[in-house]
């Protein structure tokens, strides 16, 4: 990094021969991974009792401004399925009240699920694209509309 800092401004190149010590500890690279819930029922929901929303759910890159977009909508569907959940008009929820639980955070996680996987793959490509100038164009991932 100090290497290819050399051509920066000094005020830019001082981050890279500053910032560290020369007896610094080993730098450690961190693999980046997409993450969307996986499959329906997630594995930790303890049958309806435990979900997620927003960047827990699926995180995005920024360059495409999806996620809080998307934890906006993930909880306006939680909050419609819990509601769901206790609404005394509904006539199977006196019956079992934790299948009906079960059964409706299983639904919003599918659909917080295929939601998200999608956009987190757009905003991944979109990540891609934005760093390859001559590439970008009208067509260009980060340019399409929001999977909402
Ligand atoms: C640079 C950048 C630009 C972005 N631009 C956009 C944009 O233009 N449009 C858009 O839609 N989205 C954008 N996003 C994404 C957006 O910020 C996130 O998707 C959104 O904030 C996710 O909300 P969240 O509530 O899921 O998580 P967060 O906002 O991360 O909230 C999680 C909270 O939990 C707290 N927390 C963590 N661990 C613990 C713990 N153990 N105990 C207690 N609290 C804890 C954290 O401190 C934090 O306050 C951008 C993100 C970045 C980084």
């Amino acid at each position: 990094m100090r290497e290819r800092a050399e051509c920066f401004h000094p005020l830019l190149r001082v981050i890279f021969t500053d910032a560290l010590p020369d007896n610094h500890q080993p730098i450690l690279s961190i693999n980046l991974q997409d993450w969307h819930l996986p499959a329906v029922p997630s594995p930790h929901n303890l049958g309806g009792r435990v979900t997620v929303t927003g960047d827990a759910a699926h995180t995005m890159a920024m360059y495409r401004g999806e996620g809080f977009n998307h934890a906006l909508l993930d909880d306006y569907y939680l909050t419609t399925a819990i509601e769901k959940i206790y609404d005394p008009a509904v006539p199977d929820i006196a019956e079992d009240i934790a299948a009906v639980q079960k059964s409706t955070i299983a639904t919003f996680e599918d659909s917080a699920r295929r939601r998200g996987a999608g956009a987190v793959k757009m905003c991944r490509d979109a990540s891609f694209e934005v760093h390859e100038y001559e590439t970008l164009s009208e067509a260009s991932t980060v340019r399409q509309k929001r999977i909402l």
